[in-house]
């Protein structure tokens, strides 16, 4: 299962052009071919785009990206964790050309140590180790997401570690309207398609709904036998993204 779980790295196609809004967490990336740092923490809610600026940094320097989950570290058997911690980064050192690696949801093995799990511990002290042992010149830059900061043990966010953080938040009316410029390209738009009214529905709405919700509007158009998208779709979608999953036309069909 482990092996399965784990993607294997590639060069990741995904650039910034990818990604609708975010300006200042790609203005901030993009510094990082200049600076170098090792640790960049990637900090929000769900669905908006850390994973993609993760595989995007990877894009843009063109290096082999390697992911993985947070719970792949869990511990099964003891110890288990902290080697898969360590094969981690003897595979990113084995890249002459350097790397990305991208850690989703690391609190799993970033949670403070007072959980009493010693498990855990031992995975997150080897990660800690791993961390201090790089040396600038191995170009190894090492991304992670986080839903929430205060979870996270202090160590990881020393100076050296993951000491810079990325917040990527619910996009605004600007990232919005990119998001849906970028995701209806390929689609035909009825005439009555309007975007402005879109974009003002679409508020509090995460990147991944936004992305489901027009996804959503064009099962509808192919269901209907329609060539085009228009705005009744869009609120039928709309709905059907707010109800949840269990609602939603990959169930029902
Ligand atoms: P999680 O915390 O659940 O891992 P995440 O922040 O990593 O979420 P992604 O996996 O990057 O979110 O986004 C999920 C999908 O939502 C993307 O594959 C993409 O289709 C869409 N998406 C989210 N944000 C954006 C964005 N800013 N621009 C374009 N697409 C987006």
């Amino acid at each position: 299962n482990w092996k399965k779980s784990v993607q294997e790295s590639n060069i990741s196609q995904i650039t910034f052009k990818d990604i609708g809004g975010l300006h200042e967490a790609k203005e901030e990336l993009a510094e990082i071919g200049a600076t170098i740092p090792k640790g960049f923490l990637l900090v929000g809610p769900p669905g908006n785009g850390k994973t993609l600026l993760a595989k995007a940094v990877a894009g843009e320097c063109k290096l082999p990206f390697i992911f993985r989950s947070g719970s792949d570290f869990e511990e099964m058997v003891v110890g288990l964790g902290s080697r898969r911690v360590r094969e981690l980064f003897q595979q990113a050192r084995s890249y002459q050309q350097g790397c990305i690696i991208f850690i989703d949801e690391i609190d799993s093995i970033g949670r403070k140590r007072y959980s009493g799990n010693n498990h855990t511990e031992l995975t997150l002290n080897q990660l800690l180790n791993e961390l201090d042992g790089f040396r600038p010149r191995e170009n190894i830059i090492i991304l992670a997401a986080t839903n929430t900061l205060n979870v996270l043990d202090s160590a990881l966010l020393r100076p050296g570690r993951f000491d810079r953080q990325i917040y990527v938040s619910l996009p605004n009316q600007k990232g919005r309207r990119e998001i849906i410029i970028l995701q209806t390209r390929k689609l035909i738009l009825s005439k009555d398609f309007d975007l402005e009214e879109i974009i003002v529905l679409t508020k509090g709405l995460s990147g991944a709904q936004i992305v489901n919700m027009l996804n959503e509007a064009s099962i509808l158009s192919i269901r209907q036998g329609k060539r085009e998208i228009n705005q009744e779709m869009i609120f039928e979608a709309y709905d059907r993204i707010l109800m949840g999953p269990s609602l939603s036309s990959q169930v029902l069909t």
